[in-house]
Protein backbone atom coordinates (compact mmCIF):
# COMPACT_ATOMS: atom_id res chain seq x y z
CA UNK A 1 0.00 0.00 0.00
CA UNK A 2 1.12 3.50 -0.57
CA UNK A 3 0.77 5.52 2.43
CA UNK A 4 2.67 8.84 2.59
CA UNK A 5 2.69 11.66 0.32
CA UNK A 6 6.63 10.32 0.30
CA UNK A 7 5.73 7.40 -0.76
CA UNK A 8 2.92 8.42 -3.68
CA UNK A 9 5.21 10.67 -5.22
CA UNK A 10 7.94 7.96 -5.21
CA UNK A 11 5.84 5.64 -7.01
CA UNK A 12 5.11 7.44 -9.63
CA UNK A 13 8.27 8.24 -10.44
CA UNK A 14 9.52 4.79 -10.19
CA UNK A 15 6.57 3.59 -12.09
CA UNK A 16 7.60 5.59 -15.53
CA UNK A 17 11.33 5.11 -14.96
CA UNK A 18 10.53 1.30 -15.49
CA UNK A 19 8.63 2.25 -18.71
CA UNK A 20 12.01 3.89 -19.93
CA UNK A 21 11.71 7.71 -18.46
CA UNK A 22 14.75 9.74 -17.35
CA UNK A 23 13.33 11.55 -13.84
CA UNK A 24 14.53 15.45 -14.07
CA UNK A 25 14.35 18.10 -11.31
CA UNK A 26 11.54 20.53 -11.18
CA UNK A 27 12.12 23.37 -12.39
CA UNK A 28 12.14 26.68 -10.31
CA UNK A 29 8.60 28.37 -9.94
CA UNK A 30 9.97 31.39 -11.69
CA UNK A 31 10.09 30.18 -15.25
CA UNK A 32 14.02 30.66 -16.67
CA UNK A 33 13.48 31.50 -20.07
CA UNK A 34 10.05 32.62 -20.46
CA UNK A 35 8.82 36.02 -20.81
CA UNK A 36 4.89 35.30 -21.57
CA UNK A 37 4.61 33.43 -17.92
CA UNK A 38 4.98 34.67 -14.77
CA UNK A 39 4.80 31.54 -12.56
CA UNK A 40 5.66 28.20 -13.52
CA UNK A 41 1.96 26.67 -13.85
CA UNK A 42 2.54 23.20 -15.34
CA UNK A 43 5.38 20.15 -15.71
CA UNK A 44 5.42 21.25 -19.13
CA UNK A 45 6.57 25.07 -19.17
CA UNK A 46 10.31 23.63 -18.61
CA UNK A 47 9.79 21.78 -22.08
CA UNK A 48 8.28 24.38 -23.92
CA UNK A 49 11.22 24.54 -26.46
CA UNK A 50 11.25 20.82 -27.12
CA UNK A 51 7.49 21.20 -28.14
CA UNK A 52 8.50 23.63 -30.23
CA UNK A 53 11.22 22.25 -31.77
CA UNK A 54 13.89 24.97 -31.05
CA UNK A 55 15.53 22.85 -27.69
CA UNK A 56 15.73 19.18 -27.15
CA UNK A 57 17.16 16.99 -24.46
CA UNK A 58 19.18 14.07 -24.36
CA UNK A 59 16.45 11.71 -23.38
CA UNK A 60 12.97 11.37 -25.56
CA UNK A 61 10.87 10.43 -22.34
CA UNK A 62 10.68 12.62 -19.21
CA UNK A 63 9.48 12.48 -15.87
CA UNK A 64 9.11 14.42 -12.56
CA UNK A 65 7.25 16.43 -9.52
CA UNK A 66 6.83 20.43 -10.91
CA UNK A 67 6.24 23.22 -8.04
CA UNK A 68 2.98 24.83 -9.92
CA UNK A 69 1.66 28.28 -9.19
CA UNK A 70 -1.86 28.93 -10.01
CA UNK A 71 -2.51 32.31 -9.01
CA UNK A 72 -2.25 34.52 -12.40
CA UNK A 73 -3.03 34.74 -15.81
CA UNK A 74 -4.58 32.25 -17.93
CA UNK A 75 -4.59 29.47 -14.63
CA UNK A 76 -5.89 31.26 -11.98
CA UNK A 77 -7.49 29.32 -9.01
CA UNK A 78 -7.02 31.65 -5.83
CA UNK A 79 -10.61 31.91 -5.76
CA UNK A 80 -11.01 28.74 -4.73
CA UNK A 81 -8.15 28.31 -2.54
CA UNK A 82 -9.68 27.48 0.91
CA UNK A 83 -12.96 27.69 0.09
CA UNK A 84 -12.95 24.42 -2.00
CA UNK A 85 -10.66 21.64 -0.65
CA UNK A 86 -9.06 20.58 -3.91
CA UNK A 87 -7.11 23.96 -5.75
CA UNK A 88 -4.05 25.52 -4.40
CA UNK A 89 -2.15 28.17 -5.28
CA UNK A 90 1.18 26.06 -4.75
CA UNK A 91 1.10 22.39 -5.69
CA UNK A 92 2.79 19.40 -7.17
CA UNK A 93 2.14 18.23 -10.50
CA UNK A 94 3.40 14.98 -11.35
CA UNK A 95 4.07 14.73 -14.82
CA UNK A 96 5.71 12.33 -18.01
CA UNK A 97 6.52 13.25 -21.23
CA UNK A 98 7.09 12.21 -24.67
CA UNK A 99 9.26 14.13 -26.66
CA UNK A 100 8.18 13.12 -30.62
CA UNK A 101 8.40 9.59 -28.96
CA UNK A 102 5.38 7.63 -27.67
CA UNK A 103 1.83 8.99 -28.16
CA UNK A 104 -1.95 8.37 -27.40
CA UNK A 105 -1.51 4.73 -27.07
CA UNK A 106 0.85 4.44 -24.10
CA UNK A 107 -0.01 7.62 -22.65
CA UNK A 108 -3.70 6.16 -21.68
CA UNK A 109 -2.44 2.20 -20.92
CA UNK A 110 0.01 3.62 -18.60
CA UNK A 111 -1.47 6.24 -16.78
CA UNK A 112 -4.35 3.27 -16.37
CA UNK A 113 -2.36 0.44 -15.02
CA UNK A 114 -0.34 3.19 -12.60
CA UNK A 115 -3.85 3.93 -11.33
CA UNK A 116 -5.22 0.81 -11.12
CA UNK A 117 -2.75 -1.98 -11.28
CA UNK A 118 -0.38 -0.47 -8.98
CA UNK A 119 -2.31 1.71 -7.08
CA UNK A 120 -5.16 -0.21 -6.60
CA UNK A 121 -8.39 2.38 -7.56
CA UNK A 122 -11.47 1.36 -8.17
CA UNK A 123 -11.64 0.91 -12.05
CA UNK A 124 -15.63 1.94 -11.23
CA UNK A 125 -15.24 4.85 -9.85
CA UNK A 126 -12.50 6.13 -13.19
CA UNK A 127 -13.69 8.24 -15.84
CA UNK A 128 -12.01 9.52 -19.16
CA UNK A 129 -13.29 12.29 -20.92
CA UNK A 130 -11.94 13.23 -24.71
CA UNK A 131 -12.26 16.05 -26.64
CA UNK A 132 -15.12 16.28 -28.36
CA UNK A 133 -13.54 18.86 -30.93
CA UNK A 134 -14.24 22.20 -32.22
CA UNK A 135 -15.52 23.39 -35.35
CA UNK A 136 -14.33 26.76 -34.86
CA UNK A 137 -10.86 25.60 -34.45
CA UNK A 138 -11.21 23.02 -37.45
CA UNK A 139 -11.16 20.30 -34.76
CA UNK A 140 -12.60 16.78 -35.16
CA UNK A 141 -13.77 14.78 -32.17
CA UNK A 142 -10.52 12.82 -30.64
CA UNK A 143 -12.38 9.47 -31.45
CA UNK A 144 -9.08 7.98 -31.79
CA UNK A 145 -8.21 8.41 -27.90
CA UNK A 146 -11.83 7.24 -26.99
CA UNK A 147 -11.08 4.22 -29.06
CA UNK A 148 -7.61 3.33 -27.00
CA UNK A 149 -9.45 4.21 -23.62
CA UNK A 150 -11.67 0.99 -24.79
CA UNK A 151 -9.26 -1.39 -26.28
CA UNK A 152 -5.96 -0.02 -23.99
CA UNK A 153 -7.68 -0.26 -20.43
CA UNK A 154 -10.69 -2.07 -19.21
CA UNK A 155 -12.62 1.28 -18.51
CA UNK A 156 -16.31 0.55 -18.50
CA UNK A 157 -16.78 2.10 -22.07
CA UNK A 158 -19.87 4.42 -20.56
CA UNK A 159 -17.20 6.55 -18.67
CA UNK A 160 -15.83 7.73 -21.65
CA UNK A 161 -17.64 11.56 -21.80
CA UNK A 162 -16.90 13.40 -24.64
CA UNK A 163 -16.27 17.14 -23.56
CA UNK A 164 -15.87 20.41 -25.07
CA UNK A 165 -12.76 22.76 -25.55
CA UNK A 166 -13.15 24.57 -22.55
CA UNK A 167 -12.13 21.25 -20.29
CA UNK A 168 -10.55 18.93 -23.21
CA UNK A 169 -8.53 21.31 -24.71
CA UNK A 170 -5.25 22.41 -23.26
CA UNK A 171 -3.49 25.49 -23.48
CA UNK A 172 -0.83 26.71 -20.71
CA UNK A 173 -1.48 29.94 -22.02
CA UNK A 174 -2.71 32.51 -24.65
CA UNK A 175 -0.13 30.91 -26.96
CA UNK A 176 2.59 28.38 -27.03
CA UNK A 177 2.23 24.15 -27.36
CA UNK A 178 -1.33 23.47 -26.66
CA UNK A 179 -3.57 20.10 -28.10
CA UNK A 180 -6.49 18.15 -27.37
CA UNK A 181 -6.37 16.23 -23.99
CA UNK A 182 -8.04 12.89 -22.01
CA UNK A 183 -8.66 13.39 -17.99
CA UNK A 184 -9.29 11.04 -15.75
CA UNK A 185 -11.62 12.04 -13.23
CA UNK A 186 -12.87 9.83 -9.94
CA UNK A 187 -16.23 9.40 -8.42
CA UNK A 188 -15.56 9.93 -4.56
CA UNK A 189 -19.61 9.58 -3.14
CA UNK A 190 -20.71 7.03 -1.45
CA UNK A 191 -21.63 3.78 -3.31
CA UNK A 192 -25.62 4.37 -2.50
CA UNK A 193 -25.58 8.06 -3.96
CA UNK A 194 -23.58 6.72 -7.21
CA UNK A 195 -25.97 4.18 -8.19
CA UNK A 196 -28.64 7.11 -7.59
CA UNK A 197 -27.06 9.26 -9.64
CA UNK A 198 -24.10 7.88 -12.43
CA UNK A 199 -21.08 9.89 -12.25
CA UNK A 200 -20.51 10.90 -15.63
CA UNK A 201 -23.52 13.44 -15.18
CA UNK A 202 -21.18 15.42 -12.70
CA UNK A 203 -18.05 14.54 -14.55
CA UNK A 204 -16.72 18.39 -15.31
CA UNK A 205 -19.61 19.65 -13.70
CA UNK A 206 -18.15 21.14 -10.64
CA UNK A 207 -18.86 18.72 -7.64
CA UNK A 208 -16.10 18.56 -5.95
CA UNK A 209 -16.46 14.69 -4.99
CA UNK A 210 -16.22 14.05 -8.62
CA UNK A 211 -12.51 15.26 -8.95
CA UNK A 212 -10.36 15.49 -11.99
CA UNK A 213 -7.02 14.15 -10.91
CA UNK A 214 -5.11 13.76 -14.28
CA UNK A 215 -4.87 15.04 -17.58
CA UNK A 216 -3.15 13.53 -20.75
CA UNK A 217 -2.32 16.62 -23.25
CA UNK A 218 -1.34 15.60 -26.51
CA UNK A 219 0.54 18.11 -27.79
CA UNK A 220 0.02 18.69 -31.78
CA UNK A 221 -0.11 22.36 -32.34
CA UNK A 222 1.43 25.86 -31.46
CA UNK A 223 -1.05 28.60 -30.28
CA UNK A 224 -0.21 31.85 -32.30
CA UNK A 225 -0.89 35.15 -31.20
CA UNK A 226 -3.89 35.73 -34.24
CA UNK A 227 -5.31 32.59 -32.34
CA UNK A 228 -4.77 30.36 -35.31
CA UNK A 229 -3.31 26.68 -34.35
CA UNK A 230 -0.08 26.00 -36.32
CA UNK A 231 0.79 21.87 -36.26
CA UNK A 232 3.80 21.09 -34.79
CA UNK A 233 6.23 19.14 -36.59
CA UNK A 234 6.41 16.21 -33.96
CA UNK A 235 3.51 15.00 -31.60
CA UNK A 236 4.07 14.96 -28.18
CA UNK A 237 3.13 13.92 -24.94
CA UNK A 238 1.87 15.94 -21.68
CA UNK A 239 0.62 14.68 -18.77
CA UNK A 240 -0.02 16.66 -15.08
CA UNK A 241 -1.54 14.96 -12.58
CA UNK A 242 -2.03 16.71 -8.98
CA UNK A 243 0.17 14.85 -6.12
CA UNK A 244 -2.21 16.33 -3.31
CA UNK A 245 -5.28 14.97 -5.12
CA UNK A 246 -3.82 11.47 -5.40
CA UNK A 247 -2.71 11.55 -1.94
CA UNK A 248 -6.05 12.41 -0.49
CA UNK A 249 -7.46 9.83 -3.23
CA UNK A 250 -4.93 6.96 -2.15
CA UNK A 251 -5.70 7.72 1.76
CA UNK A 252 -8.96 7.60 1.51
CA UNK A 253 -9.42 11.19 2.23
CA UNK A 254 -11.88 13.94 0.10
CA UNK A 255 -9.95 16.69 1.62
CA UNK A 256 -6.44 17.28 0.61
CA UNK A 257 -6.21 19.15 3.67
CA UNK A 258 -6.93 15.19 5.48
CA UNK A 259 -3.75 14.67 4.30
CA UNK A 260 -0.04 13.90 5.60
CA UNK A 261 1.23 17.23 3.16
CA UNK A 262 -0.89 19.63 5.09
CA UNK A 263 -1.34 18.26 8.32
CA UNK A 264 1.65 19.94 10.10
CA UNK A 265 0.98 23.04 8.64
CA UNK A 266 -2.39 23.00 10.19
CA UNK A 267 -1.84 21.95 13.03
CA UNK A 268 1.23 24.42 13.36
CA UNK A 269 -1.46 27.30 12.54
CA UNK A 270 -4.14 26.12 15.35
CA UNK A 271 -2.00 25.37 17.83
CA UNK A 272 0.14 29.30 17.29
CA UNK A 273 -3.66 30.25 17.28
CA UNK A 274 -4.68 32.62 20.10
CA UNK A 275 -7.97 31.58 19.89
CA UNK A 276 -8.75 29.36 22.86
CA UNK A 277 -11.49 27.70 21.16
CA UNK A 278 -9.34 26.27 17.89
CA UNK A 279 -7.16 23.67 19.63
CA UNK A 280 -6.47 21.90 16.15
CA UNK A 281 -7.86 21.61 12.99
CA UNK A 282 -10.01 18.63 13.43
CA UNK A 283 -10.24 19.92 16.97
CA UNK A 284 -12.28 23.19 17.25
CA UNK A 285 -14.67 23.42 20.16
CA UNK A 286 -16.86 25.76 17.60
CA UNK A 287 -20.76 25.11 18.16
CA UNK A 288 -21.94 27.33 15.41
CA UNK A 289 -21.66 25.59 11.80
CA UNK A 290 -21.09 28.72 9.92
CA UNK A 291 -18.25 30.18 12.49
CA UNK A 292 -16.72 26.31 12.45
CA UNK A 293 -16.20 26.67 8.92
CA UNK A 294 -15.11 30.19 8.51
CA UNK A 295 -12.48 29.07 11.08
CA UNK A 296 -11.53 26.18 8.81
CA UNK A 297 -11.12 28.10 5.56
CA UNK A 298 -8.63 30.48 7.27
CA UNK A 299 -6.99 27.45 8.80
CA UNK A 300 -6.96 26.12 4.73
CA UNK A 301 -6.20 29.54 3.64
CA UNK A 302 -3.12 29.83 5.73
CA UNK A 303 -1.99 26.34 4.98
CA UNK A 304 -2.28 26.86 1.49
CA UNK A 305 -0.63 30.59 0.91
CA UNK A 306 2.87 29.88 3.63
CA UNK A 307 3.67 27.11 0.39
CA UNK A 308 3.11 29.59 -2.42
CA UNK A 309 5.14 32.23 -0.43
CA UNK A 310 7.94 30.18 1.31
CA UNK A 311 8.72 28.05 -2.20
CA UNK A 312 8.65 31.44 -4.52
CA UNK A 313 11.30 33.05 -2.25
CA UNK A 314 12.88 30.53 -1.94
CA UNK A 315 13.39 29.99 -5.62
CA UNK A 316 14.03 34.04 -5.67
CA UNK A 317 11.35 36.40 -5.40
CA UNK A 318 11.04 39.05 -2.59
CA UNK A 319 7.73 40.02 -2.06
CA UNK A 320 7.52 43.91 -3.27
CA UNK A 321 5.23 46.94 -5.32
CA UNK A 322 5.61 45.21 -8.64
CA UNK A 323 5.48 42.00 -10.41
CA UNK A 324 6.05 38.84 -9.03
CA UNK A 325 7.10 40.20 -6.00
CA UNK A 326 3.46 42.05 -5.62
CA UNK A 327 1.80 38.69 -6.70
CA UNK A 328 3.48 36.73 -3.69
CA UNK A 329 3.09 39.87 -1.22
CA UNK A 330 -0.47 40.06 -2.21
CA UNK A 331 -0.61 36.32 -0.84
CA UNK A 332 1.01 37.19 1.94
CA UNK A 333 -1.32 40.21 2.88
CA UNK A 334 -4.31 37.80 1.93
CA UNK A 335 -3.39 34.94 4.45
CA UNK A 336 -2.87 37.59 7.22
CA UNK A 337 -6.07 39.36 7.12
CA UNK A 338 -7.25 35.78 7.70
CA UNK A 339 -5.51 34.90 10.45
CA UNK A 340 -5.94 38.36 11.64
CA UNK A 341 -9.62 38.53 11.40
CA UNK A 342 -10.71 34.90 12.02
CA UNK A 343 -7.89 33.25 14.16
CA UNK A 344 -7.26 36.16 16.28
CA UNK A 345 -3.26 36.70 15.70
CA UNK A 346 -1.96 40.11 16.36
CA UNK A 347 1.81 38.98 15.75
CA UNK A 348 3.35 37.76 12.94
CA UNK A 349 2.78 34.07 12.46
CA UNK A 350 3.23 33.07 8.89
CA UNK A 351 7.13 32.50 9.38
CA UNK A 352 6.48 30.20 11.67
CA UNK A 353 5.45 27.57 9.66
CA UNK A 354 8.43 27.58 7.46
CA UNK A 355 10.08 25.24 9.65
CA UNK A 356 7.07 22.71 9.55
CA UNK A 357 6.75 22.82 5.80
CA UNK A 358 10.31 22.64 5.36
CA UNK A 359 10.34 19.66 7.63
CA UNK A 360 7.83 18.20 5.60
CA UNK A 361 9.39 19.00 2.10
CA UNK A 362 12.63 19.13 2.81
CA UNK A 363 13.75 15.51 1.24
CA UNK A 364 12.39 16.50 -1.77
CA UNK A 365 12.41 20.28 -2.01
CA UNK A 366 15.70 20.70 0.17
CA UNK A 367 15.59 24.61 -1.21
CA UNK A 368 13.19 25.82 1.36
CA UNK A 369 15.77 24.43 3.89
CA UNK A 370 18.63 25.57 2.94
CA UNK A 371 17.27 29.10 2.73
CA UNK A 372 15.01 28.43 6.12
CA UNK A 373 16.50 31.42 8.43
CA UNK A 374 16.12 34.25 5.22
CA UNK A 375 12.38 32.91 4.22
CA UNK A 376 11.45 33.60 7.89
CA UNK A 377 12.95 36.73 8.05
CA UNK A 378 11.29 38.34 4.51
CA UNK A 379 8.25 36.70 5.70
CA UNK A 380 8.39 38.12 9.48
CA UNK A 381 9.19 41.53 7.82
CA UNK A 382 6.68 41.84 5.51
CA UNK A 383 3.84 40.57 8.70
CA UNK A 384 5.50 43.08 10.62
CA UNK A 385 4.45 45.77 8.31
CA UNK A 386 1.52 45.42 7.11
CA UNK A 387 0.14 44.46 10.83
CA UNK A 388 0.83 47.64 11.78
CA UNK A 389 -1.78 49.20 9.39
CA UNK A 390 -3.66 46.06 8.75
CA UNK A 391 -6.12 46.93 12.24
CA UNK A 392 -6.97 50.56 11.29
CA UNK A 393 -7.70 49.48 8.11
CA UNK A 394 -9.83 46.93 9.11
CA UNK A 395 -11.49 49.08 11.88
CA UNK A 396 -12.44 51.75 9.01
CA UNK A 397 -13.95 49.51 6.54
CA UNK A 398 -16.07 47.63 9.17
CA UNK A 399 -17.11 51.19 10.39
CA UNK A 400 -18.65 51.76 6.66
CA UNK A 401 -19.68 48.09 5.86
CA UNK A 402 -23.07 48.41 7.64
CA UNK A 403 -24.46 51.38 5.70
CA UNK A 404 -23.63 49.48 2.57
CA UNK A 405 -24.96 46.57 3.63
CA UNK A 406 -28.09 48.30 4.73
CA UNK A 407 -28.61 49.90 1.15
CA UNK A 408 -27.98 46.24 -0.29
CA UNK A 409 -30.40 44.33 1.11
CA UNK A 410 -33.19 46.76 0.26
CA UNK A 411 -33.53 50.02 2.96
CA UNK A 412 -34.41 52.78 1.58
CA UNK A 413 -31.27 55.52 0.92
CA UNK A 414 -33.09 58.42 2.72
CA UNK A 415 -33.01 56.41 5.84
CA UNK A 416 -29.38 55.53 5.53
CA UNK A 417 -28.72 58.59 4.87
CA UNK A 418 -30.04 59.64 8.31
CA UNK A 419 -28.36 57.36 10.47
CA UNK A 420 -25.07 57.87 8.32
CA UNK A 421 -25.02 61.54 9.38
CA UNK A 422 -25.57 61.18 12.83
CA UNK A 423 -22.20 58.67 12.69
CA UNK A 424 -19.24 61.07 13.53
CA UNK A 425 -16.56 59.14 13.00
CA UNK A 426 -18.18 56.87 9.86
CA UNK A 427 -18.48 60.85 8.68
CA UNK A 428 -14.77 61.49 9.27
CA UNK A 429 -13.85 58.38 7.44
CA UNK A 430 -15.89 59.37 4.57
CA UNK A 431 -14.49 63.14 4.47
CA UNK A 432 -10.89 61.28 4.31
CA UNK A 433 -11.51 58.71 1.38
CA UNK A 434 -13.62 61.61 -0.34
CA UNK A 435 -10.31 64.19 0.46
CA UNK A 436 -13.41 66.81 0.84
CA UNK A 437 -14.68 68.70 4.36
CA UNK A 438 -18.06 68.80 2.44
CA UNK A 439 -19.42 65.81 4.41
CA UNK A 440 -23.39 66.34 2.37
CA UNK A 441 -20.92 65.49 -1.25
CA UNK A 442 -19.49 62.73 0.55
CA UNK A 443 -22.48 60.86 2.08
CA UNK A 444 -23.94 61.52 -1.30
CA UNK A 445 -21.49 60.23 -3.44
CA UNK A 446 -21.19 56.98 -0.55
CA UNK A 447 -24.71 56.23 -1.40
CA UNK A 448 -24.69 56.35 -5.29
CA UNK A 449 -21.52 53.68 -4.65
CA UNK A 450 -24.23 51.74 -1.86
CA UNK A 451 -27.24 51.94 -4.45
CA UNK A 452 -25.07 50.20 -6.96
CA UNK A 453 -23.73 47.42 -3.93
CA UNK A 454 -20.41 48.35 -4.13
CA UNK A 455 -17.61 49.60 -1.98
CA UNK A 456 -16.56 52.79 -2.83
CA UNK A 457 -13.68 52.94 -5.33
CA UNK A 458 -12.10 55.90 -2.70
CA UNK A 459 -12.55 54.08 -0.16
CA UNK A 460 -10.49 50.73 -2.08
CA UNK A 461 -8.09 53.39 -3.25
CA UNK A 462 -7.39 54.95 0.57
CA UNK A 463 -7.16 51.00 2.27
CA UNK A 464 -4.46 50.90 -0.86
CA UNK A 465 -2.70 54.09 -0.30
CA UNK A 466 -2.62 54.85 3.01
CA UNK A 467 -3.14 51.18 4.76
CA UNK A 468 -1.46 48.61 1.83
CA UNK A 469 -4.83 46.90 1.24
CA UNK A 470 -3.64 44.83 -2.22
CA UNK A 471 -7.46 45.94 -4.16
CA UNK A 472 -8.17 42.13 -4.71
CA UNK A 473 -7.90 41.81 -1.03
CA UNK A 474 -10.78 44.19 -0.75
CA UNK A 475 -12.60 42.65 -3.20
CA UNK A 476 -12.52 39.39 -1.29
CA UNK A 477 -13.61 41.40 1.89
CA UNK A 478 -16.25 43.08 0.07
CA UNK A 479 -17.34 39.76 -1.17
CA UNK A 480 -17.47 37.89 1.85
CA UNK A 481 -20.28 41.10 2.70
CA UNK A 482 -22.22 40.26 -0.40
CA UNK A 483 -20.75 43.41 -1.70
CA UNK A 484 -18.42 44.27 -4.76
CA UNK A 485 -16.27 46.81 -5.52
CA UNK A 486 -16.54 50.11 -7.64
CA UNK A 487 -12.97 48.96 -10.09
CA UNK A 488 -13.74 52.17 -12.34
CA UNK A 489 -13.59 54.73 -9.81
CA UNK A 490 -10.35 52.76 -7.61
CA UNK A 491 -8.53 52.18 -11.59
CA UNK A 492 -9.16 56.35 -11.87
CA UNK A 493 -7.91 56.81 -8.52
CA UNK A 494 -4.72 54.85 -9.46
CA UNK A 495 -4.04 56.06 -12.82
CA UNK A 496 -4.41 59.57 -11.35
CA UNK A 497 -1.96 58.79 -8.78
CA UNK A 498 0.32 57.48 -10.99
CA UNK A 499 0.06 60.62 -13.37
CA UNK A 500 0.92 62.85 -10.47
CA UNK A 501 3.90 60.84 -9.58
CA UNK A 502 5.48 60.94 -12.82
CA UNK A 503 4.53 64.58 -12.87
CA UNK A 504 6.68 65.13 -10.00
CA UNK A 505 9.38 63.19 -11.08
CA UNK A 506 9.75 65.03 -13.95
CA UNK A 507 10.33 68.21 -11.85
CA UNK A 508 13.14 65.89 -9.63
CA UNK A 509 11.02 65.76 -6.70
CA UNK A 510 11.00 62.46 -5.45
CA UNK A 511 7.69 61.10 -5.75
CA UNK A 512 6.30 57.51 -6.70
CA UNK A 513 8.81 55.56 -8.64
CA UNK A 514 6.69 55.44 -12.25
CA UNK A 515 5.92 52.44 -12.61
CA UNK A 516 6.40 51.07 -9.03
CA UNK A 517 2.38 50.36 -8.88
CA UNK A 518 1.77 50.16 -12.61
CA UNK A 519 2.02 45.91 -12.36
CA UNK A 520 0.45 46.31 -8.78
CA UNK A 521 -3.44 47.83 -9.48
CA UNK A 522 -3.32 44.82 -12.02
CA UNK A 523 -6.25 42.61 -10.62
CA UNK A 524 -5.16 39.08 -9.38
CA UNK A 525 -8.40 37.39 -10.96
CA UNK A 526 -10.70 38.27 -14.21
CA UNK A 527 -13.66 38.84 -12.53
CA UNK A 528 -16.74 39.56 -14.41
CA UNK A 529 -16.85 43.70 -13.95
CA UNK A 530 -13.24 44.52 -14.88
CA UNK A 531 -11.24 44.23 -17.98
CA UNK A 532 -8.65 41.55 -16.59
CA UNK A 533 -5.01 42.93 -17.64
CA UNK A 534 -3.01 39.37 -17.50
CA UNK A 535 -0.13 39.05 -15.63
CA UNK A 536 1.17 37.00 -18.13
CA UNK A 537 1.79 40.07 -20.95
CA UNK A 538 3.09 42.24 -17.29
CA UNK A 539 6.82 42.91 -18.67
CA UNK A 540 9.01 40.95 -15.82
CA UNK A 541 12.78 41.39 -15.23
P1 LIG B 1 -9.43 21.71 -12.54
O1 LIG B 1 -10.38 21.48 -13.67
O2 LIG B 1 -9.69 20.82 -11.36
O3 LIG B 1 -9.27 23.15 -12.18
P2 LIG B 1 -7.37 21.79 -14.48
O4 LIG B 1 -8.06 21.12 -15.61
O5 LIG B 1 -7.35 23.26 -14.47
O6 LIG B 1 -8.00 21.25 -13.08
P3 LIG B 1 -4.82 20.95 -15.51
O7 LIG B 1 -4.37 22.22 -16.10
O8 LIG B 1 -5.35 19.91 -16.42
O9 LIG B 1 -5.87 21.25 -14.34
O10 LIG B 1 -3.62 20.39 -14.61
C1 LIG B 1 -3.31 19.00 -14.48
C2 LIG B 1 -3.62 18.48 -13.10
O11 LIG B 1 -3.08 19.30 -12.06
C3 LIG B 1 -5.10 18.41 -12.78
O12 LIG B 1 -5.67 17.24 -13.31
C4 LIG B 1 -5.10 18.41 -11.26
O13 LIG B 1 -4.89 17.11 -10.75
C5 LIG B 1 -3.91 19.27 -10.92
N1 LIG B 1 -4.31 20.64 -10.58
C6 LIG B 1 -4.68 21.63 -11.42
N2 LIG B 1 -4.91 22.78 -10.79
C7 LIG B 1 -4.65 22.52 -9.48
C8 LIG B 1 -4.68 23.32 -8.31
N3 LIG B 1 -5.00 24.62 -8.36
N4 LIG B 1 -4.35 22.74 -7.14
C9 LIG B 1 -4.02 21.44 -7.06
N5 LIG B 1 -3.97 20.64 -8.14
C10 LIG B 1 -4.27 21.16 -9.34
MG1 LIG C 1 -8.33 24.57 -13.35
MG1 LIG D 1 -10.19 20.62 -15.63
MG1 LIG E 1 -7.36 19.51 -16.69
Amino acid sequence: TYKSSEQIRQSFLDFFREKGHEIVPSAPLVPQNDPTLLFTNAGMNQFKDVFLGTGSRPYKRAADTQKCLRVSGKHNDLEEVGHDTYHHTFFEMLGNWSFGDYFKREAIRWAWELLVERWGLDPDRLYATVHEGDEALGLEPDIEAAELWKTETSIDPTHIKFCPTKDNFWMMGDTGPCGPCSEIHIDLRPEEERRRLPGIALVNAGDPRVMEIWNLVFIQYNALPDGRLEPLKAKHVDTGMGLERIVAVLQGKTSNYDTDLFAPLLERAAQLSPREDVRGYDDLRIADDRERERVRVALRVVADHIRAIAFAIADGVVPGPAGRGYVIRRLLRRAVRYGYQILAFREPFLYQLVEPLAHKMGRVFPEVERHRTYIERVIRAEEESFLATLGTGLAFFERLIPYLKATAEGQPLEVVRTELLRDGPALDLLEKAYGTTDRQAAVAAFLKSAAEKNVPGELAFLLHDTYGFPVDLTQLMAREEGLGVDMAQYEALMHRQRERARAASTFGIAGLPADEEAAGWQRISDGEDSVFVGYDTTRVD
